[in-house]
């Protein structure tokens, strides 16, 4: 069964306006949960990876798995004061207002090849900020990589240097 099959659409979540791709069909099928790890790794085959990380908090799910199976290490990135050591932040731009991004500062070692992993790939706000905290710490960014892209909404506009990958496509 295709995995779309696995990702429940909920209208008006968390506001008006907002079609939520719900993950949680997903989670809760173990064949269907690694078939999705299976593809996202297969993506990475043959790249030199030293860290990935995942974007709070469904981009730590499967973001910690990837790291496991490709046996390198995992970063956390998170929303503002959660994270206990020194960090460095970005700001980004959302539909009404502003959101913010931290990493520890020593997460990511000069010269590290990175992959970036979060569920869904909307406006690419998210994934911009994420990127700024990555090069601003010396990491290469080698692939984003996600459960979801929502094509229409050219997220990936945002960071068109940046190799992209997407399980589903909508
Ligand atoms: P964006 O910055 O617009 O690319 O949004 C990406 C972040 O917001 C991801 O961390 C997603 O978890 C979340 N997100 C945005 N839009 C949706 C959506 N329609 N369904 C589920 N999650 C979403």
């Amino acid at each position: 069964m295709s995995l779309k099959n696995y990702i429940l659409d909920i209208q008006g979540f968390p506001k008006e306006g907002i079609l939520f791709k719900d993950i949680t069909p997903l989670l809760i099928n173990a064949d269907a949960s690694k078939n999705c790890l299976k593809i996202l790794v297969s993506s990475l085959k043959d790249k030199k990876i030293d860290k990935v990380i995942g974007v709070e908090s469904r981009g730590f799910l499967f973001g910690m798995l990837i790291a496991q199976e490709v046996n390198v290490g995992f970063v956390p990135v998170r929303k503002p004061n959660k994270l206990p050591y020194k960090t460095i932040s970005a700001t980004y731009d959302l539909e009404y207002g502003t959101d913010t991004l931290e990493i520890h500062i020593d997460a990511i070692q000069k010269g590290d090849r990175v992959v970036i992993h979060d569920d869904v790939l909307a406006t690419g706000g998210t994934i911009k900020a994420v990127c700024e905290l990555v090069e601003r710490l010396g990491g290469e960014i080698v692939q984003c990589n996600f459960i979801m892209e929502l094509s229409f909404l050219n997220g990936r506009e945002k960071v068109k240097e940046q190799e992209i990958f997407a399980v589903i496509r909508y």
